[in-house]
């Protein structure tokens, strides 16, 4: 049983601390130094000085992007044979990897969809984004296996990620030893779980041909923690005082009243020694505040009244990821349809389980973690794990604008959502299995300490800080129909 492999007590989630380690500073008129002499704490960290150097400081957004899939160093796609990013010799541990009945219940519930949406009896798709080892999946197809006529109504299985690395990874558990082909939108392979049925890679959800006539099942697991974030905080711009010259002579400028606005933190080198000081800084980035708008602060702050509640609270800081609400977005037409072009029968469902606040917008929630300790995200790019809180009613609000039909339930807390799916049941069972095999009494533990560690509700426990959040079809006539986890029943 595999879940014995699992439930490493040592290994942290990622969400392994609340408080920001980021702080803001002013720009200083530090000196530019040469980027070739300074020491680097790794080649990417270069790289990316010297881009800065030509095109000025960068988003947050831009240095979390480079940081996690540069194809020169990046985080996830420039591993080599030194392992994964996962477990105890890796950087932090999620959900699937702590206990195999988490993927099983991710693919309970994607069963009961299945059926309280009739039992379509053809083209359904399976897609997870962001799968890491695959263990997710497997733990899921494994599941769906068992449902033979959904089983049969899969049409095929699809893996957006960006690691080349974890790709293979994948394909080597669910595909085995089977060939691995190149085609246009990425590569294909077979899976072993089923007969004839491909599974599909790509980088991109926006590489699969949306068709309203399948239905999607979704699946994104500590995915949008990974999408890079804009952040901007809201500064009183210094009152403009000077006199209006006028052809008659100078006037005194009318009093405005003091109109906050949204500046956005942006990532630049530090200065190589500060004036006072002979050793070098301990990080090679600093965050700064810039000291006029950026496109992206005039344009993204604007785009939901949640955050012109908040600009004229000076100092506010808020998060906004645009990646992660065009993916939200694209989870929502494919279900619904589009605001053009209306689904007919919307169908198929997608599950989002990360971690964030419920209602609040996300700040100062950048972070990182190397080798299951938080560490500064601009420590040592490409090497550091940097991840971000989820905005879910921002994801939830990009998928109702997007389709008008799409409904989304929760976010829930993880605890709450995986009781109702059963999570003590299923673990009850493998326990009698484990005792049943003569398992003894540590493999028994590991299983117990799994399932209760992905549940606890304590102050950090996984069960209250991890959310998990639904986009389902919103069918007209059916309104009050709620998915199993979120006050829904049950019905496999
Ligand atoms: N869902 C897995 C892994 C989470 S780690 C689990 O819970 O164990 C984040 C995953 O998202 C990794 O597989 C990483 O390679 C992938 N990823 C990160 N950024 C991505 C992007 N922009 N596009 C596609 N995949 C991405």
């Amino acid at each position: 049983m595999r879940a014995n492999h699992r439930g490493i007590a040592t290994a942290v989630s990622r969400c392994t601390h609340q408080r920001p380690i980021v702080r803001a500073s002013f720009a200083s008129g530090s000196r530019w130094s040469s980027s070739e002499s300074r020491q680097w704490s790794t080649p990417l960290a270069k790289s990316l000085a010297e881009a800065i150097t030509t095109t000025g400081p960068v988003s947050v957004a831009a240095y979390m992007r480079q940081c996690l899939t540069s194809p020169d160093g990046g985080y996830y796609t420039s591993r080599n044979d030194d392992g994964d990013q996962f477990g105890k010799k890796g950087d932090f541990i999620t959900s699937p990897e702590i206990s195999q009945v988490f993927g099983e219940l991710v693919g309970v519930w994607v069963v009961a969809e299945w059926i309280a949406q009739g039992k379509k009896s053809s083209g359904v798709q399976i897609m997870e984004v962001g799968p890491g080892r695959g263990t997710l999946m497997d733990d899921m197809l494994r599941t769906i296996r068992n449902f033979k006529p959904m089983a049969d109504s899969v049409e095929a299985i699809y893996m957006i990620e960006a690691s080349p690395s974890l790709r293979d990874a994948q394909k080597k558990l669910l595909c085995g030893d089977a060939a691995m082909e190149e085609i246009d939108i990425g590569f294909q392979s077979k899976c072993k779980y089923f007969e004839n049925l491909k599974i599909i890679w790509c980088e991109d959800i926006r590489f699969i041909s949306k068709d309203a006539t399948k239905s999607p099942f979704i699946i994104a697991h500590e995915f949008f923690d990974a999408l890079p974030i804009h952040v901007f905080q809201s500064v009183e711009p210094t009152p403009n005082t000077s006199p209006i010259l006028t052809p008659t002579g100078p006037i005194p400028r009318p009093k405005a009243p003091p109109s906050s606005q949204w500046r956005e933190l942006l990532i630049s080198p530090t200065p190589e020694h500060s004036p006072s000081s002979t050793t070098p800084p301990l990080l090679d980035f600093q965050l700064t505040l810039s000291t006029a708008p950026t496109p992206h602060s005039q344009y993204l702050p604007l785009t939901s009244p949640r955050y012109a509640a908040l600009a004229k609270t000076p100092g506010a800081i808020i998060e906004i990821s645009p990646e992660s609400l065009s993916y939200a977005a694209d989870f929502a037409t494919r279900i619904g349809g589009s605001t053009d072009a209306r689904s007919a029968l919307p169908s198929g469902a997608a599950l989002i389980l990360d971690y964030g606040p419920s209602a609040t917008i996300p700040t100062n929630s950048l972070r990182g973690v190397r080798a299951h300790k938080p560490v500064s995200p601009l420590a040592a790019p490409g090497k550091v794990d940097i991840s971000a809180d989820v905005d879910f009613v921002a994801l939830a609000e990009a998928a109702i604008k997007a389709s008008p039909g799409v409904e989304v339930h929760g976010p829930v807390k993880q605890g709450v959502w995986l009781g109702a799916m059963g999570i003590r049941e299923r673990a009850e069972v493998l326990v009698r299995k484990a005792r049943g095999k003569g398992e003894g009494e540590e493999g028994v533990g590991r299983i117990e300490g799994g399932w209760k560690r992905l549940v606890d509700r304590g102050p950090t426990g996984m069960g209250r800080i991890y959310k998990a959040m639904a986009i389902v079809p919103h069918v007209a006539g059916k309104d009050g129909r709620r998915p199993v986890g979120f006050g829904g029943d049950v019905g496999v």
